[in-house]
């Protein structure tokens, strides 16, 4: 066990690695574009809804600096008398000065545990507020209209960094910010006064002096952002391959497709590695030159100490002088990054650094919350109630996207209630988006989808989607036991399981459940990958089961099964079209004769079939 938490991650990291590694020179990596703009005001803009509920661990923050700072206001001038009395102190004369050894002891010590104080009320408000930035950027997600998710603005990779690791930087940064804002005024202030109490001169020398040394460090923190932002690009286009490559490991091995990969992984990590060194050396670099600068600037204090009043002007003065300064430069490092933000005269130091940084991680997580989303519930949307489960499409036309080919072309399509029609056509056609439209992912372009007579548009979308149930193309089940799987609507609530056994029943699933180790308990792994193809079918027939909707829609739910699977999801289908309305799109002959009606969606349009027509769709093709 290795104590160090870093250094654990490193282990777990390393014990995934084969025992060989591959050398592939990786071909140049095109760099990537992004956006340099400054928008260091619209990211302040956001944070502060989150930093406002906050402010009782502010308000304690920022005592416990007001204790902290005066204590150093009280320690500084001490500071100046130490030589004298320690030189006392070696030849036991004066008993009164070890006294204020104590003194700049007790107020060392209060300074050190304000200080504590201070940064961990600090941080508990950072941290939490963080917290709450979380929560709503991933509530927003959940929000956003399908083709966010399917156009690939959505990547899941991607959006997972920004709301895991870009999140973290975010925090460091509102803790920069409220550090910031108070501490530092009121350390800056407590300085100034003392410098201007020892020597108004001096101080005035340290105000032309300091600007300069601002402005230098100016350059240099834009450069940082910048690179900040393309290190949290490349990282996150090094995540969001991996979350889609790693679950789509079996196709890559029998695809032999590993070498390729290796190559695809190995440019994408070469590029992160470079922008990370740009961001690794900006930061080692920046601290030396405040350095250089720093002691520039104390010899030239000194130098002007000595030829302003060599007589007026004594050692303890300067010693009390120079440690004001050395106090006075962090505060002013952290103010001019927050006051002057975007001016050229930007600030120096480490509240800077972590603003920097935290600019392009800030925008980059509220990015995910601006949008408009286009399918909008209604203020004044109803609920369905007593559904009877008519479904009419009248007229639809729908296309994904302005300059996309229309995929749905003035389709009309009556479904009575409790009728089972099945959908066939050749791939592409549009029947998996006909299932989008009813439960409104996407609202088509013109034409209405009614329920009952009643425009979807006009109801909620959540009572919409609790009356249509849809088992998709691509089964998704969770990791899980079986009965979260099927009661998934209830996960927050209780799940009722006898409506879960009910539903697996119907569904033919309830058999080989009970043969599971731990029967409903039975945890089936990510995306149920302990389970057949056939038992996620079921599974899934099931979940839309245990919803308990008026309206079905199965979508190639019988695709891709054995023939045991098969008739025993067949027969599930039967019982279940006994008291639903389903729209069955289907490539089976078998799962199509158990509808009423059959319609072919070709070039946008529907053509009912007759018998015969639906045999001469199978030789052409359109049909197993
Ligand atoms: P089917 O289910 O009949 O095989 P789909 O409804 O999935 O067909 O797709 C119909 C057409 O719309 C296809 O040409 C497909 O390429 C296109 N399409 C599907 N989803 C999207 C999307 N999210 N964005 C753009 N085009 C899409
Ligand atoms: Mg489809």
């Amino acid at each position: 066990l290795s104590p160090c938490p870093k250094l654990r991650n490193c282990t777990r990291l390393l014990s995934l690695l084969p025992n060989q590694t591959t050398t592939q020179n990786p071909k140049p990596f095109n760099s990537l574009h992004f956006h340099s703009l400054s928008q260091t005001f619209s990211s302040l803009n956001s944070l502060h809804p989150y930093i406002l509920p906050q402010f009782r661990p502010i308000l304690f923050g920022w005592l416990c600096s007001l204790v902290s700072v005066y204590s150093l206001s009280r320690i500084v001038p001490c500071v100046g008398q130490l030589p004298a009395i320690l030189g006392n102190l070696n030849g036991f004369t004066r008993l009164r000065d070890s006294e204020g050894l104590v003194l700049l002891g007790l107020f060392v010590l209060a300074r050190f545990v304000a200080c504590y104080l201070q940064q961990a009320f600090l941080w508990n408000a950072a941290l939490s507020a963080t917290c709450e930035i979380r929560v709503r950027v991933f509530q927003k997600i959940l929000q956003r209209d399908m083709d966010f998710f399917e156009g690939g603005g959505g990547l899941a990779g991607d959006i997972a960094y920004r709301i895991t690791a870009e999140a973290s930087d975010v925090a460091d940064t509102v803790y920069a910010l409220l550090n910031t804002i108070v501490p530092s005024t009121l350390q800056l202030s407590a300085m100034v006064a003392q410098m201007l109490a020892i020597s108004p001169l001096l101080s005035s020398i340290s105000a032309l002096v300091i600007p300069c040394m601002v402005f230098v460090v100016a350059y240099l923190g834009q450069k940082l952002r910048m690179i900040s932002k393309n290190a949290n690009i490349t990282v996150a286009a090094l995540s969001a391959y991996l979350n889609e490559i790693l679950p789509a490991i079996l196709f890559v091995k029998a695809s032999n497709a590993e070498q390729c990969e290796n190559a695809r992984f190995q440019r994408l990590a070469k590029a992160d590695l470079s922008e990370r060194l740009k961001k690794k050396k900006m930061k080692a670099l920046i601290p030396h030159i405040i350095q250089i600068m720093y002691f520039g600037s104390l010899v030239f204090f000194c130098a002007c100490s000595l030829a302003i009043s060599r007589s007026s002007f004594d050692g303890r003065d300067m010693i009390s002088f120079v440690t004001s300064l050395i106090f006075l430069i962090e505060p002013i490092q952290a103010l001019t990054s927050l006051v002057v933000v975007d001016l050229i005269t930007q600030g120096i130091g480490k509240a800077y650094n972590e603003l920097k940084q935290g600019e392009p991680a800030i925008e980059r997580l509220f990015d995910l919350t601006r949008f408009k989303p286009k399918v909008v519930e209604k203020p004044d949307a109803v609920d369905l109630n007593n559904v009877m489960g008519e479904v009419h499409f009248c007229n639809i036309s729908f296309k994904y996207g302005e300059n996309m080919p229309l995929v749905l072309n003035g389709l009309s399509l009556k479904i009575k209630a409790g009728e089972t029609v099945a959908l066939v056509g050749p791939s592409g056609g549009g029947k998996t988006t006909l299932a989008k439209l009813l439960i409104r992912l996407y609202d088509p372009l013109s034409g209405h989808v009614l329920i009952d007579n009643q425009n979807i548009q006009n109801i909620r979308l959540e009572s919409l989607r609790r009356h249509v149930g849809l088992v998709s193309q691509d089964i998704t089940l969770f990791s899980g036991t079986v009965a979260e799987n099927i009661g998934y609507r209830d996960l927050m609530k209780e799940i009722d399981m006898e409506m879960v056994k009910d539903a697996a029943q119907i569904a033919n699933a309830d058999e080989f459940i009970r043969n599971l180790p731990k029967g409903y308990e039975t945890n089936i792994g990510p995306r149920g990958s302990t389970l057949s193809g056939g038992q996620k079918q079921r599974l899934a027939i099931a979940r839309a089961l245990y919803q308990k909707s008026s309206v079905l829609i199965l979508d190639e739910a019988t695709s891709a099964l054995d023939s045991r699977s098969e008739l025993l999801v067949r027969q599930a289908l039967e019982r279940l079209m006994e008291n639903h309305t389903v729209l069955v799109i289907a490539h089976r002959l078998e799962t199509i004769l158990m509808a009423k009606r059959v319609f072919l969606l070709e070039n946008g349009t529907l053509q009912e079939l007759s018998r015969n027509q639906y045999q001469s769709s199978v030789s052409r093709g359109l049909v197993i």
